[in-house]
């Protein structure tokens, strides 16, 4: 069994501020980061013991510099920076894929950290017109390689929306449960790597269980951004809908994440 991990530092517990995520080597980031390798290494761990015999995790938040390399399980490798040829990597093979750390989408009533790509820029996606988040594009990127997503953990709005895209019968463990945008009643972190650990466990029997998400070619993906810079300064393919609204097909699952 090949585990794929990809992180996001949002829905760690612990993480329930933007401060957190955004301000790289404050000391509330610095905490942040290191909450986030302890799910890594909880997820790793439950991996190894679930009888993976390879586990590479991307170090997915905000252009892939949050991980502490030193601190990395050493049964894993880690993907960090500029990934390039990124499909390269994924056709290596791999069984089943998992999202830590992920946070819902964009205006999630009570999602702590809820936003889709550009927490400052963007408001809505659409695919194929229905509203979707980041667990849906990796997801559906992921499916592009066959890779199915067994399992995703977060708040409850993550949660929820990993249920609801992918299936009752994937694996979800909630660490947190979101009160407001910047707030959470929150697990131990130690209960929660202990639960990651387990849910890792149990997700790896999933894997030939829980299908890749591949949804019909081509998708039509719908960008709605919170003013019209995006828009007035794009030159890609896509149509304009109104001032802030763009949208395009897409046949590469790997386009989904943005225009
Ligand atoms: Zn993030």
């Amino acid at each position: 069994m090949r585990v794929w991990i990809t992180t996001d530092l949002e829905g760690v517990c612990g993480v329930y501020r933007w401060e957190q995520t955004r301000d790289y080597d404050s000391r509330a980031n610095l905490e942040a980061r290191q909450l986030l390798m302890g799910e890594v290494n909880a997820a790793v761990a439950g991996a190894f013991d679930g009888g993976a015999k390879r586990v590479v995790v991307w170090d997915g938040h905000d252009g892939s510099k949050s991980f502490f390399p030193e601190e990395l399980d050493s049964r894993a490798e880690m993907i960090m920076g500029q990934v390039g040829d990124r499909k390269a990597l994924l056709r290596q093979g791999f069984d089943c894929g998992i999202l830590l750390g992920y946070h819902s989408m964009s205006h999630t009533a009570g999602g702590v950290l809820c936003h889709t790509q550009n927490s400052v820029a963007w408001n809505h996606l659409w695919i194929n017109g229905r509203r979707a988040g980041e667990i849906a594009q990796c997801a559906i990127s992921l499916g592009g390689f066959d890779i199915p997503v067994v399992m995703v953990t977060g708040d409850d709005g993550a949660c929820a929306e990993a249920r609801d895209w992918l299936g009752e019968e994937i694996v979800t463990v909630q660490v947190k449960q979101g009160l407001s945008r910047e707030g959470a009643l929150m697990l131990s972190p130690k209960r929660a790597r202990e639960l990651i650990r387990q849910g890792v466990m149990e997700a790896l029997g999933k894997a030939s269980v829980v299908k890749p998400l591949k949804p019909d070619f081509p998708l039509t993906l719908r960008f709605q951004f919170k003013d019209s810079k995006i828009v007035d300064t794009y030159r890609g393919e896509a149509r304009t809908i109104d001032a802030c609204t763009i949208e395009k097909e897409i046949s590469d699952p790997d386009d989904v994440f943005g225009p």
